[in-house]
């Protein structure tokens, strides 16, 4: 019998909901199963006849882009009674439905736990009563339910994130940089309320990502007194020549005593105390809207690939939740997420040891902590012995850079260093050009596209070493941190080479990836690609909108040098037919295949395709030969129009992921220093996002872990996706 899965999106609506609807579609029905959209989450099974309709791949065709969920989303109060539940499991099972993914929060996800729980026992109920046939329980004996984990809160445990946290991070960011700019010129102090009923986390990273110098978030009920301590600190920033002041406050906010802090309140305190008007900004509904971030697009589509994936294989009674850990779909027994997250609630409410933070994840505690030492004001009289620490970019100008900076400078003055900056590269350190950062030099530069240090791509030899040596020795630099691309680890690299000729590079020394091509080795993301690859996705989705009616297929070329992530990526978050990288190398016998492929889908009605295409995919048929090939032998059913996307790829303010991201890693990379300072050693090494968290290289593994002929790493962990790029494409 053909394998039926029901399929919902439930409880508050979330951005990206719809590529994991798409993709459990997809996946499900490659495999021969047939999937089941319940309309309006559990309200679906209450009128089953039109709550209920069968999806196919056409039914979920261009829907990646689009904010909310096709299949809409209710609170049910039905579901909350015996009787509702018994009628739920009625709608399903007479429609030979027995396997169910949710895609929800911890309300919804709990609610399909109960409906498989109590299965046996309303079909047993249902056939007493003569409504149902005895045969029922042979042919269905239990409900398997599927969680994906669906809340822009980012509220579930047992996932790293959840889908459409991401979005409403870019919502809350862009809001924040507008008032920002607002804010600064009048000098005002705004209070700006986020959503977050239980978990801080999208306050937590919104002001890890800005200049924000305050959090009140459910986890961390400030003490008695909190209003005074806010206003001190607050006055000591203004002080120090800050013009813009806000206030993040997550709507779940409580004090020790169990409760709420309004951002009306904090407004009043804030007027009170700085003397001045504060403004409220209640961000609502907007953290919700508009269209998914391709970080959520491709979360959702790999979340609902593993969740079809798994309603497929083993027909048990069971419930599970497909999340994230560690950049890899995984899954856990439902009810155990649904019972951490509820500790996790319960311990924010009189809780002063930040246990609701910790039980969430180790590292929204550390952003947290972050937060607090690096947006705060100058810290007085930092202890330690200062050591002098020089920052240097290298490579093309990465968004999210600045970031890197700021974070760097702010935490090493606040363990008492002292950090130079170095202007314009390895050329710039040759030439002498070096000057002091200070906590307020780098006020403003969280969400600042480029990079304000400047850089360039030449790699030190010749007489610029000995000159970079006098430099550094002139400097009494101690500790070296490069934040930057290819060529900033092999100007790194090279420096560690001339280590028996220079004692000067005798110091710790470490790279911090950044780079928009994300081709470094040792880190599956580099600073600047998510943004490259956010600007790609708008753009290609406009793209494709300006053709619906045309038959037209575009080719468009991207970035990434000869790594072909930003291609992949990008093609996996617009649903383009074909990518092509230089990874999977291009012949003409594949050009034809795809081609006759394209005419085909073009004559049964498509309208667009898009190709993505790296910039280096193939020497010879590049994207001006591609076009010319497609153009001759696609005349008959479609145009063909190319576009190269270009510099708009480096340019364009941080996204949230990469400002944080940059954030975890400056910290990190000062904290190695340091430590190799302590310890008299003198690393040499590399920093990288790894699936168990930051790792620290050694240059002697990099010859070993590069592909230097193409620039980009020997293992690539996006290539192992293929499988999803083949389950996604329509058939
Ligand atoms: P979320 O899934 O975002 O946490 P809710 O808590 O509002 O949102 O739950 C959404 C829907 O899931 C509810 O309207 C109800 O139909 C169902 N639901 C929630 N909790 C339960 C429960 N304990 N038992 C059965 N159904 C539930």
């Amino acid at each position: 019998m053909t394998c039926r899965i029901g399929l919902m999106t439930s409880g508050g609506d979330a951005p990206g909901m719809n590529a994991a609807v798409r993709s459990v579609v997809r996946t499900a029905q490659h495999s021969g199963a047939q999937v089941f959209g319940i309309l309006d989450g559990y309200r679906g099974l209450m009128n089953p006849e039109t709550g209920i309709r069968l999806l196919d791949c056409a039914t979920v065709s261009g829907i990646l882009s689009r904010g909310g969920t096709m299949l809409g989303t209710a609170r049910c109060r039905e579901m909350l009674e015996v009787a509702g539940r018994q009628q739920a499991v009625r709608a399903l099972v007479e429609r030979g439905i027995d396997r169910l993914v949710v895609v929800g929060g911890d309300g919804s996800l709990t609610g399909a736990d109960t409906l498989r729980q109590e299965w046996r026992n309303h079909l047993q109920a249902m056939i007493d009563e003569g409504t149902l046939p005895p045969s029922v329980l042979e042919e269905h004996p239990v409900l398997s339910v599927i969680g994906l984990p669906g809340t822009i809160d980012n509220d579930l445990c047992g996932t790293d994130i959840t889908i459409g946290a991401d979005t409403a991070l870019h919502r809350i960011v862009s809001a924040l940089d507008a008032i920002f700019s607002t804010a600064a010129s009048h000098q005002r102090t705004f209070v700006v309320e986020v959503m977050g009923r239980h978990c801080g986390y999208l306050a937590v990273m919104a002001g890890l990502a800005t200049g924000a110098e305050w959090l009140l978030i459910p986890e961390d009920p400030p003490p008695d007194g909190w209003e005074e301590q806010m206003g001190m600190v607050l006055s000591k920033g203004r002080a120090k020549g800050k013009r813009a002041t806000i206030v993040l406050v997550a709507e779940g906010a409580r004090d020790r005593q169990g409760r709420p802090i309004s951002s009306h309140y904090v407004q009043q305190v804030l007027e009170e105390r700085l003397g001045e008007d504060a403004r409220v900004t209640i961000l609502g509904h907007v953290q919700r809207g508009g269209s998914p971030s391709a970080y959520d697009r491709n979360l959702s589509s790999l979340l609902g690939q593993r969740a079809a994936r798994e309603a497929l294989r083993e027909h048990i009674d069971s419930s599970i939740l497909v999340g994230m850990r560690g950049n890899r779909p995984t899954t856990i027994p439902l009810m155990e997420a649904v019972e951490l997250t509820r500790q996790a609630q319960a311990s924010c409410t009189h809780d002063a040891e930040l246990k609701g933070l910790t039980l969430r994840g180790q590292s929204l505690a550390d952003a947290y902590h972050l937060f607090q030492v690096v947006n705060g004001p100058p810290p007085a009289n930092p202890a330690g012995k200062p050591r002098r620490i020089a920052l240097v970019h290298s490579g093309a100008p990465a968004p999210g850079m600045n970031m890197a900076v700021r974070t760097s400078t702010r935490w090493a003055l606040a363990q008492g260093h002292e950090v130079l900056g170095i202007r314009g590269g390895f050329a710039g350190l040759a030439r002498g050009d070096v000057e002091e950062l200070d906590w307020m030099g780098v006020s403003g530069w969280a969400g600042l596209g480029g990079a304000e240090l400047g850089t360039s791509h030449g790699i030190p030899s010749g007489p610029e070493l000995y000159s970079a040596a006098r430099v550094l020795e002139d400097h009494g630099v101690e500790a070296l941190l490069m934040i930057g691309g290819w060529s900033g680890y092999e100007g790194v690299h090279r420096l560690y080479r001339e280590r028996t000729d220079y004692p000067a590079f005798r110091i710790p020394m470490l790279c911090l990836p950044a780079s928009i091509d994300n081709n470094l080795p040792g880190s599956e993301f580099s600073v600047g690609a998510d943004t490259a690859l956010n600007s790609i996705v708008e753009a290609a989705d406009r793209i494709k909108r300006s053709a619906v009616a045309n038959r037209r297929c575009f080719l468009v070329e991207v970035m990434g040098d000869m790594c072909g992530y930003l291609a992949y990526m990008s093609g996996l978050a617009t649903g383009a037919e074909k990518v092509y990288l230089h990874e999977s190398p291009l012949t003409a016998a594949r050009l034809l295949e795809d081609l006759q492929e394209l005419k085909g889908s073009f004559e049964k009605g498509r309208s667009v395709a898009l190709v993505m295409v790296n910039e280096k995919a193939h020497p010879l048929y590049t994207t001006g030969v591609l076009r010319a090939l497609f153009e001759e032998e696609g005349r008959a059913q479609f145009d063909v129009r190319q576009a190269i996307l270009g510099h708009l790829q480096q340019g364009g303010d941080p996204t949230p992921f990469d400002r944080t991201m940059a954030a975890r890693l400056a910290r990190a990379a000062i904290e190695h220093l340091q430590e190799s300072l302590e310890q008299g050693s003198d690393l040499c090494g590399f920093l990288g996002i790894q699936p168990q968290g930051i790792k620290v290289w050694d240059f002697h593994d990099y010859t070993r872990m590069i592909d230097e002929n193409h620039r980009r790493p020997r293992n690539q962990w996006w290539l192992d996706l293929n499988v999803v790029v083949g389950d996604m494409a329509a058939t």
